[in-house]
């Protein structure tokens, strides 16, 4: 009897999650059908023949009695040309596909695949007849958008000798290969894969993480700096900046791919993304931003079970990328927003409440998915590499990250980027704060910034790092005892912090130059107010009084060098330094002539 016309029975509905009987034959995380709508739904408990089922639409009519079709096959993700530049929910139906035909309201229960099955594609051989292939070996390739070029590979778990390979244009269900694998027996790829989005997709080896990402964002990288493959999170109050720091690392970031997911966050915030994102450049490509995104949107009106799909989907197209050799980026927002539907969930299961009324296993999931980030080298015989980093954001009720899905986060991710309402209440933005945040892959990135920028850059930053803590210490003076109790080389040292954080952490998104800083001119600009602090000092053991210092024609210039174009900065700066050395030299030979 064919499996996918058995059925289940319908008992008990709780709003997404829905408790079957008859179920004894499915497995764990099966994908079933529920009701004559044929919800889409996932098996998420199983006890003898009953099933607790989440189900991914709202379930509005269905009752006890309904039938549940059995599809034997997990929840999945379809991989494969065409999923740059699309629009999925938290399982991968295609919206923009879905609101072409069927507008905002869209019907329950459709099947849409989530790629094209019309669309043709070039594909253009590269492998050999003949030729032994492994999993991961690449063979052929598709240019799917004119940023990113899709390869084609042998999925995993398939080997063998191949015996016919396609050239022209084909859709993602053609064949486009035939081997004949190790018991002799011939089988045809097509160009489609699917991967269970529950688990990782395997590499060849994980290593540790080598190479910044480079993201453009001054605070970030040369401050707090993520890894190619590391794992970040952004926590912060309603409002901190969370979404703009995210945006920006999407825009910005030198990763290949960014996979970003709307999560539970509202509705018009995808929208400004659907919206700017194709307007948008990037600045490696100089095409359309879109050209190498995945969008996937769950926002809060969708149903809340997808929500919590959303992430593995994300991730899993993510991994998909990087067995191609990319450095991909995935970023989430809101982790908090995920976290809250898998609450719900656990609610409605009846399970032992934890903290807050988190589920128990709320850290071990959140380690999952971060876990799945990573440098890697890649299955596949010419052992290329890949990256997934994960960017996470993280927004605790009143911004208190005691809680358990701040706490959880913390204790899995290597970054953290704490947003600070206090700094977004002066319109310090990115409001990253400081003295709070961290980056564990300081060090080891540093050898790249050594190696391609400068051999100072481990000092510029220390000395960044040592100033912003030396103003907090003497800020706690001046509250005790007023500013004029400072030496003048303390006032100093609270000018030059002061332009740290304004001229140089300060970060306008909105702003075309300043919303991007190559990291050249990130070094260019700290260099450059470190110099000044020097010859400050040195000025003031002259007798050049700090007054005349602290209004040195200079520092107008100074505030104003984050708008200076990348493409004039080497002159520009080398100018602003000029004249640095000029004014204080000026200064020093009037403070030596008047002694
Ligand atoms: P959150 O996601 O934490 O609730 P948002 O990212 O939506 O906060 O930011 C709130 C507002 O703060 C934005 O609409 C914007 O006005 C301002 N903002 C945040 N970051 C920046 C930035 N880097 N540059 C300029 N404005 C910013
Ligand atoms: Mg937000």
């Amino acid at each position: 009897m064919d499996r996918t016309t058995m059925t289940g029975t319908v008992v008990k509905v709780s709003g997404p999650l829905i408790t079957a009987s008859g179920m004894g034959s499915v497995h764990m995380y099966d994908v079933v059908r529920v009701g004559e709508k044929r919800l889409i739904g996932e098996i998420i408990e199983l006890r003898s023949d009953i099933a607790s089922i989440q189900v991914y639409e709202d379930t509005a009519g269905i009752g006890a009695g309904d039938p549940v079709y059995l599809t034997d096959m997990p929840l999945s993700a379809e991989l494969g040309p065409g999923l740059i530049e699309s629009i999925f929910d938290g399982i991968e139906r295609p919206l923009d596909a879905l609101y072409k035909i069927w507008g905002d309201r869209i019907e329950r229960g459709v099947s849409v695949p989530s790629l094209d099955r019309e669309k043709k594609w070039k594909f253009e051989p590269s492998a050999k007849i003949g030729e032994k292939v492994v999993s991961g070996d690449i063979l052929g390739a598709v240019q799917e958008t004119e940023a990113v070029r899709h390869y084609i590979m042998v999925p995993p778990g398939k080997s063998g000798t191949l015996t016919w390979l396609f050239d022209g244009e084909a859709t993602v269900v053609d064949p486009i290969a035939k081997l004949v694998n190790d018991n002799g027996e011939e089988e045809t790829l097509p160009m489609l894969q699917y991967w269970p989005v529950r688990r990782g997709r395997p590499v060849a080896k994980k290593l540790s993480p080598s190479e910044p990402m480079i993201t453009g964002q001054r605070s970030i990288d040369t401050l707090f700096p993520i890894a190619k493959g590391g794992i970040a999170a952004v926590p912060g109050p309603f409002g901190s900046g969370k979404t703009v720091v995210q945006h920006q690392l999407a825009k910005g970031s030198d990763a290949d791919l960014v996979i970003y997911i709307g999560c539970g966050e509202r509705g018009n915030e995808m929208t400004d993304v659907l919206n700017e994102f194709p307007e948008l450049v990037d600045p490696k490509t100089g095409l359309s931003l879109m050209k190498r995104t995945v969008l996937i949107a769950n926002t809060s009106d969708m149903p809340v079970a997808a929500r919590e799909a959303s992430i593995y989907t994300g991730i899993t197209i993510a991994e998909y990328f990087r067995d191609m050799g990319y450095k991909v980026a995935i970023i989430a927002d809101s982790t908090s927003r995920w976290a809250e539907a898998l609450r719900e969930m656990s609610g409605r299961l009846e399970e032992m409440p934890g903290e807050e009324g988190y589920p128990a296993y709320l850290s071990s999931r959140l380690a999952e998915f971060y876990e799945r980030a990573g440098f890697v080298k890649c299955l596949g015989s010419d052992g290329r590499y890949g990256a997934v980093s994960a960017i996470g954001a993280v927004s605790p009720p009143g911004g208190d990250t005691s809680e358990p899905v701040s706490q959880a986060t913390l204790r899995i991710v290597k970054v953290f980027w704490g947003l600070s309402s206090e700094l977004a209440y002066k319109r310090h933005f990115p409001a990253i704060d400081w003295l709070k945040s961290y980056s564990l892959y300081e060090a080891k990135m540093a050898e790249y910034y050594v190696k391609n920028i400068s051999p100072d850059w481990p000092k510029l930053v220390a000395s960044t790092k040592a100033l912003l803590q030396e103003e907090a210490d003497l800020n706690e003076i001046v509250q005790l005892v007023g500013i004029d109790a400072l030496s003048p080389k303390d006032r100093l040292t609270l000018s030059a912090a002061q332009m740290i954080r304004e001229d140089y952490l300060q970060q306008d998104a909105m702003d075309q130059t300043d919303s991007y800083t190559s990291p050249r001119k990130q070094y260019l600009m700290l260099s450059l107010i470190h110099a000044w602090h020097e010859m400050g000092k040195n000025a003031l053991e002259v007798g050049v009084p700090f007054q005349k210092i602290e209004s040195m024609k200079v520092c107008e210039r100074i505030a104003r060098m984050k708008y200076i174009e990348e493409s004039e900065k080497e002159e520009v700066f080398a100018s602003i330094s000029d004249d640095c050395d000029k004014q204080f030299t000026e200064m020093v030979e009037e403070a030596s002539a008047d002694e």
